[in-house]
C-alpha cells in the first residue's frame, strides 16, 4: 500500500494532517510546503498515480535558473494533503507549522525511474524544472529550474 509509511507515522488522533486515501484527480496537481519543524525546509509534493510523491528540500527552492537544490524523497502522501496548513503537535512526527508556500498545476515532458523533467504552473514556481536522482543512491536528488 503506497500509503502505508504515511499513515504509519502518524496517530491520526492527535495531528491535524489528513488522513487521506489513494485517490487520483482530475489534473496534476504540485504544492510546495514551508514545514518550520525542527529544522526548516519545503516540501515539494507531485501528485503521480493517485498519491502525492515528495520531496524535502532544505533551502528554498529554486525560482530561478542557475540554482540547484538537493531534494530528499519522503514517504508518499495523499493527495489531500496538498490543501493542508497547519500545525503539528509536539512531540509527533513533523511537528511544527506547515503552511502552503506555492502550488498550482504541472505537466510532465519526460519521466524515468531518476529523472523528471515537468512544468510547474504555480504562482513563485513557473517554468521547466528538472529532478534528478544522484547515481547509485535512493533517496537524493537535485532539483533545479532549466529555463
Ligand atoms: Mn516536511
Amino acid at each position: 500500500m503506497k500509503l502505508n509509511e504515511y499513515k504509519k507515522k502518524r496517530d491520526f488522533s492527535m495531528t491535524p494532517e489528513p488522513k487521506g486515501d489513494v485517490k487520483p484527480s482530475e489534473g496534476k496537481i504540485f504544492v510546495i510546503q514551508k514545514h518550520d519543524a525542527r529544522h526548516l525546509h519545503y516540501d515539494l509534493r507531485l501528485e503521480m498515480d493517485g498519491v502525492l510523491k515528495s520531496w524535502a528540500l532544505p533551502k528554498e527552492p529554486p525560482t530561478k535558473p542557475g540554482i540547484k537544490r538537493l531534494a530528499i524523497k519522503t514517504e508518499d502522501h495523499p493527495v489531500n494533503y496538498a490543501g493542508f496548513e497547519g500545525t503539528i503537535p509536539e512531540g509527533h512526527y513533523g511537528a511544527g507549522s506547515v503552511e502552503i508556500w506555492d502550488n498550482g498545476t504541472y505537466e510532465v515532458e519526460e519521466k524515468l525511474d531518476d529523472r523528471m523533467v515537468f512544468q510547474l504552473k504555480g504562482k513563485k514556481m513557473k517554468g521547466e524544472f528538472v529532478l534528478i536522482r544522484f547515481k547509485g543512491e535512493e533517496k537524493n536528488w537535485l532539483f533545479f529550474k532549466k529555463k
